[in-house]
């Protein structure tokens, strides 16, 4: 496999050489797969990419999530070019594309009747965060298990990532994780606990979830959790945020919140909002809710502050307007899904008939594939499992070899071990992965 990698993608090694010289680590992205070193891609289109060399892989990344309709879609592009032949990315005033998106989003998702544009999935975590606090007037904020919620101080704490086991989390003094408390995912019981502790100390602001799971279901949840912990947040008078940045528009047009029928207080969103553009991030909420968002000059009320410079700039308003009209239009979760489906099927075929210790699940374009041999639906024994440090380390390298392998056969997934489909995911194109998979 190295030496595929030596013979076939000289350019990619020398940029990757280049890079470590004025780049930490010589990478950027957190998603950017470097085992041995990180390709470099010259060209994007539907379900496939090219890297420097000339290399034609399936792109089972999509770039961690946001291109459900396939990179680089010729509609958005139209329509970003149009867009900025106009009046360029970035006015700083207000653009009839954001409002376009925001009342598109709205329509969509139960748990949204007003949107806060944001620069990024950890932004507007961060911000659902410090709205559920100023509304409830209360301070702890109570995570479902080692999901990743981007990389803010206050929720990186205690985090465990599935093929590294503890997540790095230095340069985070104590106090800046001192009012966030971690929870088990499926055990309600922990969860109760906590909300009644909190209740004599301050009280809970709210309960911050993945409605698939942490890690987009890489420990999945029972199928009635979410609403159990609506629940027990009514009970307890307490917000439920849903993190929908991996699940929304990805699982539906309605998030996941539609597919379990459970409303979130606040639903925070990223990566399909924008169709791969930047600036992917939003709080969405009930009006009262979204009230305590500051906005405006002249607002004097106790209201949270959040926001920046290039905020809901035209260039991600008109890509996100276009990318999910185009796939509501065209149905591309659903579509996608079936691709998922139909990968997932045929990796089942290819474990058992080969007798591999993998497993291997889907939610619809959110396909799981793990090579550790142990899937535990009791997350709360999983969660153990990561605790031993070993075995997590030996995941780790597994993961790499992995996806290595899969690189040199033509497959690009996340870290070896999950694959996004989109509507470009033809049965053609999921017929030829599964023959590549077959021979890794
Ligand atoms: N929440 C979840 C569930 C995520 O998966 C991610 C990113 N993978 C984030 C938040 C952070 O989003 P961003 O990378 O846009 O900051």
């Amino acid at each position: 496999i190295l030496r595929w990698f030596d013979d076939k993608c000289g350019g990619s090694k020398r940029l990757a050489e280049q890079a470590k010289a004025v780049i930490p680590g010589g990478i950027q992205h957190n998603l950017a797969f470097n085992h041995p070193f990180a390709l470099a891609i010259s060209h994007a289109e539907g379900a496939h990419l090219t890297d420097v060399d000339g290399n034609r892989y399936i792109d089972f990344l999509q770039a961690g999530g946001p291109t459900l309709l396939g990179s680089n879609h010729p509609v958005i592009r139209q329509k970003v070019h149009a867009l900025l032949d106009a009046c360029g990315p970035v006015t700083g005033l207000l653009h009839e594309y954001e409002v376009k998106l925001a009342e598109l989003v709205c329509k969509h998702m139960p748990g949204v009747d007003m949107l806060r544009l944001l620069g990024s999935g950890t932004e507007a975590v961060m911000g659902a965060v410090r709205l559920a606090r100023t509304y409830t007037k209360k301070k702890w904020i109570i995570k479902i298990g080692g999901a990743y919620h981007g990389w803010s101080d206050q929720l990186v704490y205690g985090m465990r990532l599935p093929n590294t086991g503890r997540m790095e989390a230095t340069g985070i003094p104590r106090g800046a994780t001192g009012h966030t408390q971690e929870c088990l995912p499926n055990d309600l019981e922990a969860l109760r606990r906590k909300l009644q502790i909190n209740r004599l100390r301050g009280g809970t602001a709210a309960v911050l979830l993945e409605p698939l799971g942490p890690e987009s279901g890489t420990r999945p949840v029972h199928k009635n959790y979410n609403e159990q912990v609506r629940k027990l947040c009514d009970e307890f008078d307490t917000l439920l945020i849903f993190d929908e940045v991996v699940t929304g528009f990805r699982i539906g047009m309605g998030g996941a919140q539609s597919y379990f029928g459970v409303t979130p207080d606040i639903t925070v969103l990223g990566k399909c909002l924008t169709g791969g553009y930047p600036m992917a991030g939003a709080i969405g909420g009930k009006r009262d809710i979204m009230m305590s968002l500051v906005g405006g000059i002249g607002t004097t009320s106790r209201r949270a502050f959040v926001g920046g410079t290039l905020t809901a700039n035209p260039l991600s308003c008109v890509a996100g307007y276009y990318a999910l009209q185009e796939a509501h239009r065209s149905n591309a979760a659903v579509v996608a899904g079936q691709a998922g489906d139909r990968l997932c099927r045929g990796l089942e075929e290819i474990i058992r008939r080969r007798r591999l210790p993998y497993v291997t699940y889907n939610m619809g374009s959110i396909v799981h594939l793990q090579t550790s041999g142990v899937l535990l639906l009791d997350t709360s024994s999983m969660w153990k499992l990561f605790k031993v440090r070993n075995e997590a380390k030996q995941r780790k390298h597994m993961m790499e070899e992995m996806g290595a392998a899969y690189t040199a056969h033509g497959l690009i997934t996340l870290a070896g071990s999950r694959v996004y489909t989109s509507l470009a995911d033809t049965d053609a194109v999921i017929d030829d992965a599964l023959n590549r998979f077959d021979d890794v």
